[in-house]
């Protein structure tokens, strides 16, 4: 699957989401020693480290504008496990359609060429997968029957 120029509008893209949707809210990369984001929600300013990859720094903008979506606030600073699965899961779903998964799955030859080809890092792309709908599963075995498995 290529994804250059128009196609690339299919995909989510959190900046873009995080200026149309919240644009109170200030987003700055900065060495962060290792932390993949930081939230301050009364300041509104989230920051993203750095020193990731471009696809991380995409998923960790997602799951930090899921976070305000879900009306996370933290409070001690610290949220918890079930917020920041449930962060996750929402960040997911918006970076990986069921149908771009379908069709990217048709060519992937690994787990980390399908990351790649969604544009995620690995470890969004296994939340995507474990929590997909059941729907969304028939979809994607649906494709993988016609395409590979009857090739
Ligand atoms: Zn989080």
């Amino acid at each position: 699957m290529k994804t250059t120029g128009s196609d690339r509008a299919l995909f989510y893209d959190p900046g873009a989401d995080a200026a149309r949707r919240h644009p109170d809210w200030v987003i700055r990369h900065r060495d962060l020693r290792g932390v993949p984001e930081v939230m301050c929600p009364e300041r509104k300013v989230i920051l993203i480290e750095d020193a990731q990859d471009r696809a991380t720094r995409r998923c960790n903008l997602a799951h930090a504008l899921a976070h305000i979506d879900l009306g996370h606030q933290a409070q001690t600073g610290v949220l918890s496990k079930r917020q920041e699965l449930a962060a996750d899961k929402l960040a997911a779903r918006r970076l990986v359609r069921a149908s771009a998964l379908a069709e990217a799955a048709i060519s992937a030859e690994s787990f980390e060429e399908l990351a790649h080809e969604l544009d995620v890092d690995e470890r969004m792309l296994w939340v995507r997968i474990k929590y997909l709908q059941r729907k969304e599963r028939n979809l994607i075995f649906e494709r993988l029957d016609e395409k590979v498995l009857t090739a």
